[in-house]
């Protein structure tokens, strides 16, 4: 897909695609799902990513980064995946977690976290998600207390991608207000060894390297630095890392689509069963081209939110992020399904690595919000349709 008339992505923007699909390449799907079966990280694609700039690379400059902007990590995360390489953890890591405190945390903060997250050498999980607090974030209880100079946390969250290789988690809680009794949003950082916290796995139909886990937070107790950023201005700054998210989970699953449509598109030109490549049945060849304009809407979306985000325009990239991440987990799922579709059996086989897919891009109808909720933001934002729930 290249773009190379009157719109295209900047020169440097192509150009970091190029490499990064290179790199990505060298490792391949065999790696990537190999490492996925044997329960092991992806720990060297992470580091060889990290090591040639490519996590920092929307980490300020003065801070070890490349001083870009999110549409460029994006990109990384887009090309990674469509080399058979999806790697979850870019979502959170260096792209909510940097987001956030780059923006929002103290000159101490960034200096002992970011330059980490743009070399690789350091992840940081993000948890919002409770059991009674998925698509309704607003009904969170997890709480933070302050005794004397330390928050004391306590709560429970759940669905928590990467707890088990990161040094921290970035927590969203809500703040006990002592002169009201109101509860208000915050964002801190605990340690993943600090005491009372455990964290558990969770059985996951998905076979991924990175694994999804159940946290408990029993009075953790945490310096006062741990809060990032103003305890008065929590969904301020929420949004603010939730934003890239969305685009960075649009990436991910054009990323997927990518590579489903090329091995579907290789697969439909060899494949002989009445004489001809299957590819020449209009049955086969219109769901692909269908899928191609599908994923080509869903990347141009994606580039507009990040354009927005980069622009500054935090609230014209919400709407365009849920757009795009909608878009794209849509297209994903269509491809992946027709894709398995034109294999026939070899769909399903292992060699194809196909079948894994189902699941994985299915993950990008649920998380990190659901369809349901983006079609709820449109009607209510885009539309002005009155609030449904
Ligand atoms: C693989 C994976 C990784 C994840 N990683 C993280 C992570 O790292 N950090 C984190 O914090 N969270 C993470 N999550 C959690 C994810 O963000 C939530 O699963 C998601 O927000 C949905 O919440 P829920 O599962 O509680 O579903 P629910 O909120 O229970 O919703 C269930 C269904 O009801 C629908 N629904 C609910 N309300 C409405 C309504 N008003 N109108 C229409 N439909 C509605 C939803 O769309 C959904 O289909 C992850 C989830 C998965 C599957």
């Amino acid at each position: 897909m290249n773009q190379s008339s009157a719109y295209a992505e900047s020169a440097e923007r192509q150009a970091l695609r190029a490499a990064v699909s290179d790199l990505a390449g060298s490792y391949g799907r065999d790696y990537f799902t190999r490492c996925a079966r044997i329960g092991e990280k992806t720990t060297e694609l992470w580091a060889d990513v990290g090591k040639h700039g490519y996590l920092g690379v929307a980490v300020p400059e003065e801070y070890g980064g490349g001083g870009g902007g999110i549409g460029d990590l994006a990109a990384v995360c887009e090309e990674l995946a469509a080399a058979g390489c999806p790697l979850l953890l870019m979502v959170v890591s260096p792209a909510i977690c940097a987001t956030v405190i780059a923006r929002f945390g103290t000159e101490d903060q960034k200096r002992r976290w970011l330059p980490g997250f743009a070399d690789g050498s350091r992840k940081m999980a993000f948890s919002i998600t409770e059991p009674d607090a998925g698509s309704n974030a607003h009904n969170i209880t997890t709480t933070a207390r302050r005794e004397g100079d330390s928050w004391v946390l306590g709560g429970r969250k759940t669905y928590i991608s990467g707890v088990d290789e990161s040094e921290a988690v970035l927590v969203v809680a809500r703040c006990e207000n002592a002169r009201t009794g109101k509860l208000k949003p915050a964002l801190f950082v605990v340690p993943t060894d600090a005491d009372g916290f455990e964290w558990r796995p969770i059985e996951m139909d998905l076979v991924t390297p990175e694994k999804q886990f159940t946290l408990f937070f029993d009075d953790v107790r945490l310096p006062e630095d741990s809060l990032v950023g103003d305890e008065n201005a929590g969904l301020l700054q929420l949004f603010a890392g939730l934003n890239p998210e969305r685009i960075m989970a649009a990436s991910f699953s054009t990323g997927l689509a990518r590579f489903a449509l090329e091995r579907a598109t290789e697969y439909v030109k060899t494949r002989e069963v009445f004489g001809v490549p299957i590819g020449a049945h209009q049955a086969i060849a219109h769901p692909l081209a269908e899928s191609t304009i599908e994923i080509e809407l869903a990347r141009l979306m994606t580039q507009k939110a990040a354009a927005l985000y980069d622009a500054g325009d935090d609230m014209g990239a919400g709407e365009a992020a849920n757009m795009a991440k909608y878009a794209a987990a849509e297209a994903a799922c269509t491809v992946v399904d027709r894709a398995i579709q034109v294999h026939g059996g070899n769909g399903i086989a292992s060699e194809y690595g196909l079948g894994n897919l189902l699941a994985v891009s299915r993950v990008g109808r649920i998380a990190p919000v659901s369809r349901e909720m983006v079609l709820n933001f449109v009607a209510m934002h885009t539309l002005d349709l009155p609030k449904s729930y």
